[in-house]
């Protein structure tokens, strides 16, 4: 069966290259079914691509803005038009549900839309100089070869939200994607294929963190680096990008609260609850599977919270009828059990089992677990699970759950149910966290808007909306005398 499947290669300075060994692309949601075949590269590879990034440079960054827009959106409108086929590769490759897929897509393909037409605007500014007859031109340029390094959470819309704004500023790009999930972003680069762009402005090579990731993150040619992981891996490409003093970017791990208080609307609590803590298999960075429920509501909240889960269906990701899609893979699976143990060793109850569920295929296919009586210090409400899996803990009032948001290593985002204006306001000023949700769920934020955390969330220019060309350009300015 895997011999006959098709064999992703790399695209560098134009071409499509195989290299390396082939490796398989495991669906989750059926184990016995691969749905691909990919090359896996390495550091010779990489460096191929960084060369043909930096002659690709002095073209594309002199395009005029309205060409390199027009690239961008013919991208950005072949992607949408396709996100049904793309969302389903997503779907079968990373295993959230066929909708989910399908949004993503179409998300990536708004995203490419909009940094098209954001780059039509004017980026720069005009000062009076000191000087008599004497101005200052304040202008952005871009970067040069920026090395992008993405997660296998989101296949498809965070590789788009930082290719898109990388070459809308006028960079270069070297792309690696992560290996659990290589056929999204190669139809995303074989769709920017052919736009017309300069051979080798976008380049990609499939393979390993630890072999191409690594070597892109070393490579002394890359100007910038943009990563989106974990927290242990991004804390080690700081240190070498320091040491050669290139521009770096990191969107990392969370451990993300929802604070439930005593007046908040129980339906929305629970809706946004079941959303944060269970879609996309509770693997996303902006997860809430952290609920502080304030004592009055506890009890109510939590019969609630139950009843919804108990509803949702897990299984395979295409299956119309599912909410929660498999585990992305075997290791995924073994590292989220084991925080089933934790907690029952740390003395939660374990009100919903998280459970093997069986269907008519094989995968990694684990059932909503909602952890309650918990306390602050224990691991299970600490740490970064990624996986379906909740904890509730009793709080006394608003005080004590802003101080359990703030007593973390983590600052992605929080959210907070409630009917006043003047604990919301409290709570926008003063979580430490880089969003904050008031009556929303904790997923799901406009690309137009600024997203990233702080503390150990994440380090660098925020990603998105107009603040992505704070890392895609570097600013100059010019004193000229008339
Ligand atoms: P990861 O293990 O850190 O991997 C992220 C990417 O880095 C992958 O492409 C990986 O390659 C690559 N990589 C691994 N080792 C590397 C090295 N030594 N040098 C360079 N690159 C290397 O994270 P993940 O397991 O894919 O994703 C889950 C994590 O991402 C979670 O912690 C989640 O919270 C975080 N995340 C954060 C955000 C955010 O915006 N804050 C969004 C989504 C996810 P391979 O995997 O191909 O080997
Ligand atoms: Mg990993």
């Amino acid at each position: 069966m895997a011999g006959s499947l098709p064999t992703l290669t790399h695209y560098i300075g134009g071409e499509w290259i195989s290299g390396g060994d082939r490796y398989p692309v495991e669906n989750p949601s059926d184990l016995d079914n691969p749905v691909l075949e990919y090359s896996r590269g390495d550091a010779a590879q990489v460096d191929l691509a960084v060369t043909a990034a930096r002659a690709a440079f002095p073209e594309w960054s002199s395009w005029v803005p309205r060409e390199r827009a027009q690239a961008l959106d013919v991208a950005g409108q072949e992607i949408m038009a396709r996100s049904e086929e793309l969302g389903v590769l997503l779907s079968m490759e990373e295993g959230k549900t066929r909708a989910e897929g399908i949004g993503e897509v179409r998300r990536a393909g708004e995203i490419f839309r909009y940094f098209a037409s954001r780059l039509l605007d004017a980026e720069g500014e005009l000062l009076a100089g000191f000087q008599p007859g004497v101005t200052v031109e304040v202008r952005r340029k871009p970067r040069g070869v920026v090395g992008i390094i993405t997660p296998w959470n989101f296949p498809a819309a965070i590789p788009a939200w930082k290719i898109a704004p990388a070459l809308a500023y006028g960079n270069t790009v070297v792309f690696k994607p992560a290996e659990l999930v290589p056929g999204t972003a190669w139809s995303i680069v074989e769709i920017l294929s052919r736009t017309g762009i300069p051979a080798g402005t976008v380049n990609m090579v499939l393979g390993s963190g630890s072999e191409v990731g690594n070597a892109l993150v070393e490579h002394p040619d890359v100007d910038a680096i943009s990563f989106t992981g974990s927290t242990s891996i991004g804390r080690t490409i700081a240190v070498a990008a320091a040491s050669r003093l290139a521009p770096v970017q990191l969107e990392l791990g969370g451990k993300n609260s929802l604070v439930v208080l005593d007046d908040a609307d129980l339906d929305r609590a629970v809706a946004n609850a079941v959303n944060g803590a269970y879609y996309s298999t509770g693997q996303r960075c902006t997860a809430s599977s952290r609920l502080l429920v304030t004592a009055g509501v506890h009890d109510e909240f939590v019969d609630r919270l139950a009843e919804a889960i108990r509803s949702v269906r897990t299984g395979p990701s295409l299956d119309p009828a599912v909410q929660v899609g498999p585990v992305v893979d075997a290791r995924q699976l073994a590292s989220v059990q084991g925080y089933l143990e934790v907690g029952r060793a740390e003395g939660a109850t374990e009100l919903i089992a998280g459970e093997m569920i069986e269907a008519p295929t094989r995968g990694h296919f684990l059932s909503p677990a909602l952890f309650v009586d918990t306390a602050a210090g224990m691991r299970i409400n600490t740490e970064e699970i990624f996986g379906p899996v909740a904890t509730v803990t009793k709080v006394a009032d608003y005080d004590e759950a802003l101080a359990q948001v703030n007593d973390s290593r983590y600052g992605l985002v929080a959210g907070i149910m409630t009917g006043s204006l003047r604990l919301a306001n409290h709570f926008k000023a003063n979580a430490q966290v880089g969003m904050t949700m008031i009556n929303m769920p904790t997923a799901g934020m406009d690309y137009h808007a600024p997203f990233g955390g702080t503390k150990d969330s994440g380090y660098g220019p925020r990603e998105q909306g107009s603040y992505a060309r704070e890392f895609y350009t570097e600013v100059v300015s010019a004193y000229v005398r008339s």
